[in-house]
This record gives structure tokens, C-alpha cells and sequence, in this order.
């Protein structure tokens, strides 16, 4: 696996940031493997944007260091205030441009959360899909009381302890049939915490996304069609970035070429 074309990337490019792999993803954490797997992309872009410093965010304060240190710019589309990186502001701002000359639109989804999301977001999203779940389970007799109770008191960066429990069926995306983290983001993992990811409302239109990929933002996340992620490359760059190219649906994902065969999507 560390073999694979983005794992090999991945060590390089941190290491010209004087960091590794095992400082910011600990392999000893499930769950930060998983963040490099589906949210992977996010490491490998320009050297115009800073990814996240942890594959995990556990706690605000870590969040707000990471995104002061990157920087971010706001801009307000329609009534929402969205911040991002600066280069992936003005990568928008210029896609939105083109968009517009054409007569199309690239706009936010559900407001000023289809940019930045601060730690806080993350785990309020993340509640949204666990607490139901933890009740449909417990109802359906498959969870006890003694066993939910003690779930929803762990430290928010704990609950992700119920991957464990997916991989007996117990599933707590929205639909209950799958991963949780094909659903939403566990907490602190978000590329939204990094202000690299953007959701659109036109994601189904084939020119928006042609556009978006014209100015460095992709989709880089197999399950969430509206989730663009900013790379700032070219599309030709990103086989060199350990990156693999995934049709879905007429849809084309570049997504981590862990040489781990990927899930099934969420479609
Ligand atoms: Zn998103």
C-alpha cells in the first residue's frame, strides 16, 4: 500500500513541508486512514494552498491555528458569506466569471457551509447522522440502552468508534446501509475544516464541472457528487499527483490511487 502511487506522492510532498505521513496520520488510527483514503486528494495539490496539518482535527483550537496559518478570504455569492483559501477564492471567482459568460450559474449549497466549516460544524453534522442512528439501533434492538448510552458520552472524536460497528451491518450514514463516512465526515476531517472543498448546487451540469476542473477545483470524493475540492492543477498534473481518474455516472472523480480497490458509491 505505501507503494502506491499517492502514498509515494503523499511522503514526498510532506516531506518538503518537514513533516511525514506517520506525523500527521498516525497508522495506528483507523480512522485517520480512512480520512487519507476518501479525503486523500486534499494532500496533493498546488503548493498555492496549505493542507491540513492533521489527518484528525480533535479539538477547535487546532482547527483555528490551521486555518489562521492558512489564511482565508470571504466572499459573499447570493446571501451566503463563504470563506475559503485565497487561491481557491480566486479560482472560484473566476470559474463563477466564466460560468456567468456563458449564462450558468456556480453556487452555494445550503449557504456559508458549502465553504469553510469550523470544528464546531463538523461535529454538529456529524451528530446529525449519529444520534438517529444510535436510536433506530437501539429500537431495532440491535444496540442496548447500556450500549448507546455509553457511545453518545464518549469524547465527540471517540464516537467515530462505531466504524467498528458498521463492520457487523450495524450502518450509521443517513440511509443506515452504509458507512457513516460515506454520508458525512467524521469529526474534525472535513477538507471543508482545510477551505479547500466547495459544494455546488450545479454539480449535474457537465459544463459547470468542466469549468470547475478548468480552474483547478475537482471532484475528489466518491460519494459526494455536490463536493468540489480544490487542487489547483491541471487536470493532465494529476496522475503525477498519485491521483486516478473514476468515471461514475457520466461523472469523473480523481480520487487517492491507494491501489486499495474503492467502495462502491453512494449513488
Ligand atoms: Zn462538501
Amino acid at each position: 500500500m505505501n507503494s502506491s502511487p499517492f502514498y509515494v506522492t503523499l511522503d514526498r510532498a510532506l516531506r518538503l513541508r518537514g513533516t511525514t505521513i506517520a506525523d500527521i496520520c498516525p497508522s495506528d488510527d483507523p480512522v485517520a486512514r480512512r480520512v487519507l483514503h476518501d479525503y486523500g486528494a486534499m494532500f496533493v495539490g498546488a503548493d498555492s494552498v496549505l493542507p491540513p496539518t492533521l489527518c484528525v482535527f480533535t479539538s477547535e483550537e487546532l482547527v483555528e491555528r490551521f486555518q489562521k496559518e492558512a489564511g482565508l478570504v470571504a466572499a459573499t455569492i447570493g446571501d451566503a458569506v463563504i470563506e475559503l483559501q485565497p487561491a481557491a477564492m480566486s479560482a472560484l471567482l473566476e470559474a463563477r466569471a466564466v460560468a456567468r459568460a456563458e449564462g450558468l450559474q456556480v453556487s452555494p449549497r445550503d449557504g456559508a457551509e458549502a465553504a469553510r466549516r469550523s470544528y464546531a460544524d463538523t461535529v454538529r453534522l456529524w451528530n446529525s447522522r449519529f444520534s438517529p442512528a444510535l436510536n433506530h439501533w437501539t429500537h431495532a434492538g440491535r444496540l442496548s440502552e447500556p450500549q448507546a448510552e455509553r457511545l453518545r458520552s464518549l469524547p465527540v472524536h471517540e464516537q467515530v468508534e462505531v466504524l467498528e460497528l458498521e463492520q457487523e451491518g450495524i450502518f450509521f450514514s443517513k440511509d443506515l446501509s452504509k458507512s457513516v463516512l460515506y454520508s458525512i465526515a467524521a469529526p474534525g476531517t472535513s477538507q471543508h475544516i482545510a477551505m479547500l472543498a466547495f459544494d455546488a448546487n450545479e454539480f449535474r451540469d457537465q459544463r459547470v464541472r468542466e469549468i470547475l476542473a478548468q480552474h483547478g477545483w475537482f471532484q475528489t470524493v466518491l460519494s459526494d457528487l455536490p463536493h468540489f475540492t480544490f487542487l489547483g492543477l491541471a487536470e493532465a498534473e494529476l496522475p503525477g499527483r498519485g491521483l486516478k481518474r473514476i468515471e461514475v455516472d457520466g461523472q469523473t472523480f480523481w480520487i487517492p490511487d491507494t491501489g486499495i480497490q474503492p467502495p462502491e458509491p453512494d449513488i
